[in-house]
């Protein structure tokens, strides 16, 4: 049986009784979170979901989001997770391009996937916060789950991979499967008695294999923020006993910049793990001292499930490095011509094994350009070092990282193409204190044109997720072009301001 989803009948069989899933004053027990999806999955049958189906979801981190998922993937479905800070004309691209016929969505998210649904025909089920919605209560629960091929896809990840343009990565059983076990049982070795701290959004890899898949394999608690918010984590942590924290680097410098508070009792923790951009070595230090527990940084990307090196608990912890190859997984450093780079030289990294994504969904030509004989390409760039480790030094893909969210500078600057005034346009990424990077566009007017900088900032503010829209906008008479007429992006400048919001 190949399906993701029996991490959590084979727990629900495992200790029915364990708490699975927590978010405020509902907890889910293993058996009710089996119960719930095994109810679902069978209203998704009766709305017409076959084996391969695509169901889209598009929730913030609640009960109702494991329950979703699994039913989903029991059913034979296959997950398309959304970002549920995007606007109708985003969700609305994912559901054209992924084909889902359903989205699965939360009454407080419902006006824009409604909008989205209403436009592409797509049928909006909308509940409410509680898992045990009433519609569901009155179904018979699916009492198997359905076979699925190791290689048929589980889950559909929308990323721009290196290039830019919005596509699905393409997510088998396997691969989230062998993920997630690897990750519970070698990286953070997890247990039932674990809990872990669950504020990394679930519709991203991170938090969907480290928090949810990881600690539903384990037969462990995870307890839901819907929204990071660093005194309510800590809260979180101290009432619930959190044992694992799982952040990305923003989440640490929040963290640190509140502190402890007094009588916040943490002592059950006893390991944290950063990902997903870089986690500055001072942030690490300090958060290591304040807490007292070793952070461990990892790396990954949507593409390969997503976890492809970490610093293993049981060998030397580098700090600022993104540690070694996990098992089944190998890394090497690439130069643009395909070839291994030297000893000590930067190079691309590259990455074959279990966690590698199937390809990009109806994306072939993208699929063939990402992975070359084998070896799917990040466009990161690293080195590596005499023991093995791996050091993230830069990004050849067009890429912001703010706050944790991805940010596709294409997608922005087609957002600014569509203004009237604007004659070309740039999206670059400045580092920010504590977003770890801010958006910045940098635009030219078309002739006579009149207009203000937030005029400008608010016409893509309209148009897209509140944490895309860029904060610093400024006006020149010409951008750098090289010889083909390429922008130079790198070799812009901007005037760095604080954000205004
Ligand atoms: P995503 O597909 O959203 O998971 O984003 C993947 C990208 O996040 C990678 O290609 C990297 O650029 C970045 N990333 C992930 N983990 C790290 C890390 N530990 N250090 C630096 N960048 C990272």
């Amino acid at each position: 049986m190949n399906n993701l989803a029996t991490l959590l009948t084979e727990s629900a069989r495992a200790d029915g009784n364990r708490v699975a899933v927590r978010q405020d004053e509902i907890a889910l027990t293993y058996a009710q979170l089996d119960d719930a999806s095994a109810r679902f999955a069978t209203l998704l049958q009766t709305k017409g979901v076959r084996p391969g189906d695509r169901v889209a979801l598009v929730m913030p981190n609640v009960t109702w989001f494991p329950v979703a998922y699994y039913g989903i993937l029991r059913c034979g479905g296959v997950v398309v997770p959304m970002n549920p800070l995007l606007k109708a004309r985003e969700i609305a691209f994912t559901l054209r391009d992924s084909g889902s016929r359903i989205v699965v969505t939360l009454q407080r998210c419902a006006d824009q996937v409604a909008t989205a649904a209403a436009e592409v025909g797509a049928d909006c089920l909308v509940t409410d916060s509680t898992a045990l919605d009433t519609r569901v209560r009155a179904t018979e629960p699916m009492p198997h789950v359905v076979d699925r091929a190791e290689d048929d896809t589980a889950v559909i990840l929308y990323t721009s991979g290196t290039t830019g343009t919005p596509k699905g990565s393409e997510l088998t059983h396997r691969n989230l499967m062998t993920n997630a076990a690897t990750t519970t049982r070698t990286l953070l070795h997890v247990g039932p008695g674990d809990v872990l701290f669950g504020g990394l959004p679930l519709f991203h890899a991170f938090g969907q294999t480290c928090a949810l898949n990881t600690a539903v394999a384990a037969g462990a608690t995870l307890t839901l923020l819907p929204r990071f918010e660093p005194v309510r984590a800590l809260e979180i942590m101290h009432d619930h006993g959190a044992t694992i924290f799982l952040g990305v680097p923003t989440m640490y410098t929040a963290l640190l910049h509140t502190g402890i508070p007094d009588g916040y009792d943490l002592s059950r923790l006893r390991l944290a793990v950063s990902g997903g951009a870089s986690l500055p070595v001072e942030v690490l230090h300090k958060f290591e001292q304040i807490f007292g527990i070793t952070v461990l940084e990892g790396y990954g990307l949507s593409e390969t499930s997503p976890v492809a090196s970490f610093n293993p608990p049981d060998r030397p912890r580098k700090a600022g490095s993104i540690g070694l190859p996990i098992r089944g997984v190998e890394l090497k450093l690439v130069a643009d011509d395909g070839t291994s780079v030297g000893p000590g030289e930067v190079g691309e990294i590259a990455i074959r094994g279990d966690n590698v994504m199937k390809g990009y969904w109806n994306r072939p030509d993208a699929t063939a350009d990402a992975i070359r004989d084998g070896w799917f390409h990040s466009g990161d760039l690293a080195r590596v070092d005499e023991d093995g480790y791996y050091f993230i030094v830069d990004r050849k893909k067009d890429l912001i990282i703010r706050g944790g969210y991805n940010v596709y500078p294409r997608e922005i600057e087609e957002v600014l193409y569509e203004h009237p005034a604007v004659a070309e346009a740039a999206v670059i990424g400045v580092p920010h204190e504590t977003h770890g990077e801010e958006i910045a566009a940098v635009v030219t007017l078309r002739g006579g044109a009149q207009i203000t900088a937030d005029e400008i900032r608010d016409h893509v503010k309209q148009l897209v997720a509140a944490y895309k829209y860029p904060r610093i906008v400024t006006f020149t008479d010409a951008l750098p072009k090289g010889a083909t007429g390429k922008i130079l992006k790198r070799e812009i400048v901007v005037e760095q301001k604080a954000s205004t919001d």
